[in-house]
């Protein structure tokens, strides 16, 4: 596999293996986060040429952005690139989603800030409001990469009508959605459309959380304020499905010498839109586990059998 990929038409160049970073400093998702941990796994990718970092405000609140960008201080800022998001508007104790182009602008401002840089090179629309038109979120986004303080414009969690109200003048480069081989709705509109329209598509959930990575058994159990708990892949006779599933896979897996994990997310690579992944990792072990994706060829016989798997 290609150890440099070019996120569609956005020109940003990165290792097809990117970080998602909602484990680091991200206490309000994960409980008991330790932040030197957080860092090193940073760290760790950016010192093994994973240098396709994603983060957001919403993870922490702030602390993700925070501490990534910190770590990215110790190196030469342009080795990285910085995919973060915003939308969410704290009001007293309720968090509403504010896509207006005023508030966006000031998202972005605040997110440079915690970042410590004068430019990210991919800002999201973390998630879509009700009442904002798409494409005037957007046209703000487009104000701020012609000022250079982003170098292209994301929607995340955009359904094909917001997507398409966003991209109405051809300013979306990255759609960022939930896709991986247990949810699968994204292959019947979300993807043909950005194939054809030249955005990227960037999925979210690779592993499951986890569990396409073939450790987890029967008696796996989680803390209750751990999101895996509340998911419904994880519950009762449907788990059980589900690793019968993920064991089909460790046996395509075995026959390549290389573990699941890898073949599930070079699944994902195989697609036209998909020139990157994001799978998140809690320990630098992970970072550097997560790089051997890059070993795994897949043929259309294997691609194949891995979807039927799932279908
Ligand atoms: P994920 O990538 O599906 O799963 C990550 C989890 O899998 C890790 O926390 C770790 O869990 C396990 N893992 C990672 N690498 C592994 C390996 N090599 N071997 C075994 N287990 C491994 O889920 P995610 O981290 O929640 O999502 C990925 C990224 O997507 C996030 O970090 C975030 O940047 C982004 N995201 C975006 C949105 C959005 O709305 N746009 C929403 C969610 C996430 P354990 O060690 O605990 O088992």
């Amino acid at each position: 596999m290609n150890t440099r990929t070019t996120i569609g038409r956005t020109g940003i160049e990165v290792n097809p293996i990117g970080l998602g970073t909602n484990a680091v400093g991200g206490h309000n998702i994960y409980p008991d986060l330790d932040e030197e941990k957080g860092k090193n796994v940073v760290r760790t990718a950016i010192e093994n040429g994973m240098d396709f970092l994603d983060t957001a405000f919403i993870y922490g609140p702030e602390h993700s952005e925070e501490l990534t960008g910190a770590v990215v201080k110790e190196y030469d800022r342009s080795s990285v690139v910085i995919a973060t998001k915003g939308a969410h508007e704290f009001k007293g104790n309720e968090v509403v989603i504010n896509n207006s182009p005023m508030f966006l602008k000031q998202q972005v401002e605040n997110s440079l800030k915690r970042l410590q840089t004068d430019y990210i090179d991919l800002y999201y629309i973390h998630f879509p409001d009700e009442d904002t038109p798409k494409d005037e979120a957007v046209g703000a986004l487009k104000e701020l990469k012609d000022e250079g303080k982003i170098r292209s414009i994301g929607v995340s969690n955009f359904s094909l009508e917001q997507l398409k109200q966003a991209n109405k003048d051809g300013y979306v480069g990255v759609i960022q959605s939930e896709y991986n081989l247990f949810k699968r709705e994204a292959e019947k509109e979300l993807l043909p459309y950005v194939q054809e329209n030249g955005i990227s598509f960037v999925p979210y959930f690779p592993l499951a959380s986890g569990l396409l990575a073939g450790k987890y058994n029967r008696d796996t159990t989680f803390a209750e304020d751990d999101i895996r708990s509340g998911s419904p892949l994880f519950q009762g006779e449907n788990f059980y499905h589900n690793l019968k599933k993920v064991e089909q896979v460790k046996d395509i897996a075995a026959d390549k010498n290389a573990d699941t994990a890898h073949v599930v997310l070079a699944w994902y690579l195989t697609h036209d839109a998909i020139d990157t992944i994001i799978p998140g990792a809690k320990r630098k072990d992970q970072v550097i586990d997560n790089l051997n994706t890059l070993n795994v060829e897949l043929t259309q016989t294997d691609i194949q059998k891995i979807s039927d798997i799932f279908s």
